[in-house]
């Protein structure tokens, strides 16, 4: 891909990566794993590279070693002022730099951005707050980036005040600084009233259709969209559906409007966490040549998960938010279906209260046979990963989707719905010629996915056929090192498309 991209090899860029969560500091999704491994990729290429992102409760000071830098920046929202406290610590065990922008008022909560009853009523505030603290930051740390990657909603504002108010402020130091707009997940995109617009300190000249205006309110993400240099998306297969009525949400006219400078960049893992043979958090590492150890790690597994092993019997999981978008309530349809097969099944997830209820209910019925575990549990997902036979992703809409590539270097199978970034990364096992690295299946109806977990259960029988199976999936390379090197050509084409509208 990006074969128009006129690439310059030899400047090293210096970059900041704006991102709501990152790992390890803080994470509910996927959006932290990518913010967390792509920086390091990047100083691998030798690119200085920084990170930013809010100050939450649950990251602790003293673990990371957060130091505060000294500076301030004073950000006004509906005329009432705010500070923002500019910390700074490293990404454990590198000299990438991570800087956080601390205010207790919009941060220092029990979680990133909801309670059990949903979202914070004030999110918009609390990412207007944060994205134009960015932009201040900027000449408080005296880092002025080549360009800014920014990150879903949260900063898709970012973007927008760099070409507005930010323009020639500050005798123009910010004027060349060019954006990529990353999107992980188009269903969430910061709608607001349009009230917000001047909380932001934005003029009402952006109140336009081909600005931010959005069916009578403003749409931050489409504020990213319409005023980054480049955007891309996190798969080649959802950059194509983001660009269609069904999987667009609304935003599929927009994003057809910037055709040339809309990319699809498959993500990648971070390997360095994410690895059997070497995990911290697992009981017991192996790896292809020591594939045998994992079924001492699964009869670990469901011994912690309270089921009671038994040879032979495959062991299902599923780690995902319990969403709409993750096809939970295609599992529901069909879970007696489900588990009346010859199995065993995990879920952790979190997500709404009636998906707990429902499945609660399940596990009281078959508890010999169905596990649930309703927390973000960050240790236990390895172990599920590492312990589990079968990976279940019927998701919807999936933009790129980590489970697969996670589950894929355990040894563990995926079964997916054939979208997004699932389709990208998951190969269809081929029965004749041994090829294949998993299993899709098309459709929009529960059956669909029955019929394949019917048939996946069933190769599951012949030893060394699965074996087979474990080991092509053991074996594909979805690291970082080349993804990074294509979000490199983007950051060059935002650099260069800057340029050529700065003349
Ligand atoms: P999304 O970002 O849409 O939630 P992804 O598949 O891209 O989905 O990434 C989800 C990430 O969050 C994966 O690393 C997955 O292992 C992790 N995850 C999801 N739910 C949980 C949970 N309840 N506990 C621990 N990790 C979780």
């Amino acid at each position: 891909m990006n074969e128009d991209i006129s690439i310059k090899q030899n400047k090293k860029l210096k970059i900041l990566i704006a991102s709501s969560e990152v790992v390890p500091f803080a994470k509910t999704g996927g959006l932290a794993d990518v913010t967390g491994a792509l920086p390091k990729a990047l100083k691998k290429l030798g690119h200085d590279v920084r990170v930013v992102l809010p100050k939450y409760k649950c990251i602790s000071e003293v673990k990371f070693n957060i130091k505060d830098t000294g500076k301030r920046v004073n950000i006004d929202i509906a005329l009432v002022n705010h500070i923002g406290v500019i910390k700074q610590a490293f990404f454990p065990d590198t000299d990438i730099p991570v800087y956080f922008i601390d205010n207790d008022e919009f941060f220092n909560r029990e979680e990133l951005y909801r309670t059990p009853y949903g979202e914070y009523w004030d999110n918009i505030e609390r990412f207007i707050f944060f994205s134009k603290a960015v932009v201040e930051m900027l000449k408080e740390i005296d880092f002025i980036p080549d360009v800014i990657n920014c990150n879903d909603w949260h900063t898709g504002l970012i973007p927008v005040y760099l070409k507005t108010i930010y323009k020639n402020k500050y005798n123009g130091i910010y004027d060349s600084i060019a954006t990529l707009y990353s999107i992980h997940n188009i269903a969430y995109q910061g709608y607001a009233d349009k009230e917000k617009l001047s909380h932001a300190g934005l003029p009402w000249d952006l109140f336009t259709m081909d600005k931010l205006e959005f069916y009578g309110g403003i749409n931050l993400m489409k504020g990213g969209i319409i005023f980054s240099d480049v955007i891309n998306t996190v798969s080649e297969n959802y950059k194509k559906e983001t660009e269609t009525p069904e999987f667009g949400y609304y935003l599929d006219g927009v994003l057809k409007s910037r055709n040339g400078n809309y990319f699809g960049v498959i993500n990648g893992v971070d390997y360095e966490i994410w690895n059997p043979a070497t995990d911290k958090d697992i009981d017991i590492n192996f790896d292809i040549d020591t594939i045998h150890l994992k079924k001492e790690m699964k009869k670990i597994l469901i011994k912690e998960i309270g089921l009671r092993y038994v040879e032979n019997v495959p062991l299902v999981c599923m780690v995902s938010r319990l969403d709409g978008q993750k096809g939970i309530d295609f599992i529901i349809s069909i879970m007696d279906e489900i588990l009346k097969m010859n199995l065993q099944f995990v879920i952790l997830g979190t997500g709404e209260k009636w998906y707990h209820d429902i499945l609660y209910n399940f596990q009281s019925r078959y508890p010999e046979k169905l596990s649930v575990h309703f927390k973000f549990d960050n240790k236990l997902a390895h172990k599920i990963y590492a312990g589990s036979d079968i990976l279940l992703m019927p998701s919807y809409f999936e933009p790129c989707g980590l489970g697969q590539l996670i589950s894929l270097k355990y040894g563990t199978v995926p079964v997916v719905r054939a979208i997004g970034g699932l389709k990208d990364t998951v190969t269809q096992f081929n029965f004749k010629n041994k090829q294949g690295n998993g299993f899709l299946f098309y459709g929009n109806n529960p059956q669909d996915l029955l019929q394949t977990i019917r048939i996946v259960i069933d190769t599951y029988k012949n030893k060394s056929v699965w074996t087979k199976l474990m080991i092509n999936g053991m074996k594909e390379d979805f690291s970082w090192d080349h993804s990074a090197q294509e979000y490199v050509k983007l950051y060059y084409k935002a650099i260069e498309n800057k340029k050529i509208n700065n003349l």
